[in-house]
């Protein structure tokens, strides 16, 4: 007999909100998360297009909130690394972490992504030493200082707003003459006197001593490199998806899990939902509808296999 009917592997918005669906309906569900609950979306100061919530919403405090309603309803949470997920001959799902092994009767991928690292010289040296990937967690240390936001997303745009409530000048480096972020946030930046955008650039080196003191930028177009002074650097160029504990499951060449509609992966019984699948949107309201049609469907096949 397994411990659980269902196991949920990641606790941001998509594994959370499974979790409220599946405990709700009755099955035995494990909540396994390495860190705290929220993923990416607990590092975010604001979200404002989360539904129902007129002014917003701080990341941590939503994810704080999934998890009491997750707990609510029966979820049990254990804080403990996934290193690998596979089927046994009974068709239990066996996942293996440092010093246990938990089993399931289903299993549901939440695992989100990890913020992807530029990978130029001195970036490894100075991470924790002015890079850092979250301006909610680190931005207070730059009052009154300079700072480069690298990247055109959503992501990197938000956070630089965010930063010049801190920082006396944010430089946004982006690789085009164009950002991807939505229009809302792009007027936000171009209108925000603190905020400076280095168009068609991308960032060569990292330079410093004790702590990051300047970046070599190189201009994509004239391939010129300038030295640009910042005191800190915060990274927001996308993620790569956290699924290397599952090497059975099908995945796209970038590492992002292949679902169908229903959220089923190509072995039974195994689900995937949020950021860690292939989807076109990645978002907390999209996190939250994988969750919900992936709980539904890990209980439909639950019923199903039943003995
Ligand atoms: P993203 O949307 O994938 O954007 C990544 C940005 O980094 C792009 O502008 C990309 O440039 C640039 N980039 C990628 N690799 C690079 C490299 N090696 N060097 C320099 N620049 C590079 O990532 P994100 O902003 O982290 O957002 C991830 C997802 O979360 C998105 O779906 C986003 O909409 C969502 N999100 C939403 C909100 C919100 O709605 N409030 C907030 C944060 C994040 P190109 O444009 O040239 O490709």
């Amino acid at each position: 007999m397994a411990d659980y009917d269902i196991a949920i592997i990641g606790a941001g918005p998509a594994g959370l909100t499974a979790a409220i669906y599946t405990s709700r309906g009755g099955w035995k569900t494990a909540v396994i998360e390495k860190m705290g609950a929220g993923g990416q979306c607990a590092l975010t100061d604001l979200i404002e297009n989360y539904p129902g919530f007129p002014n917003g919403i701080n990341g941590y405090e939503l994810a704080s909130r999934m998890q009491e309603q997750a707990e609510h309803f029966g979820a049990k949470f254990e804080f403990d690394t996934v290193g690998n997920v596979a089927k046994n001959p009974d068709g239990i799902f066996e996942i293996k972490t440092p010093y246990k092994t938990i089993t399931a009767r289903s299993v549901i991928i939440a695992t989100g992504v990890s913020p992807k690292k530029l990978g130029v010289p001195g970036e490894d040296g100075f991470i924790g030493r002015g890079i850092s990937f979250c301006a909610t967690c680190d931005g207070a240390f730059y009052r009154g200082k300079t700072v480069a936001v690298i990247g055109g997303g959503d992501g990197a745009v938000e956070e630089a707003i965010f930063l010049t409530r801190f920082a006396e000048k944010v430089y946004i480096i982006h690789r085009r003459d164009a950002l991807r972020a939505t229009k809302v946030l792009q007027e936000r930046a171009f209108n925000n006197p603190k905020i400076e955008i280095v168009w068609d650039s991308v960032v060569d080196k990292v330079n410093g001593k004790d702590a990051l003191q300047s970046l070599d930028i190189k201009n994509v177009k004239t391939s010129n490199i300038s030295n640009l002074e910042v005191n800190g650097m915060f990274i927001y160029i996308g993620g790569t998806p956290n699924t290397s504990a599952f090497p059975d499951v099908k995945k796209d060449d970038n590492g992002f899990i292949i679902t169908e509609s229903e959220m089923k992966t190509n072995i039974e019984g195994l689900f995937a939902v949020g950021d860690c699948r292939v989807k076109v949107l990645r978002q907390v309201s999209t996190a939250v509808g994988d969750g919900a049609v992936g709980a539904d469907f890990a209980g439909k096949y639950l019923e199903e296999t039943q003995g």
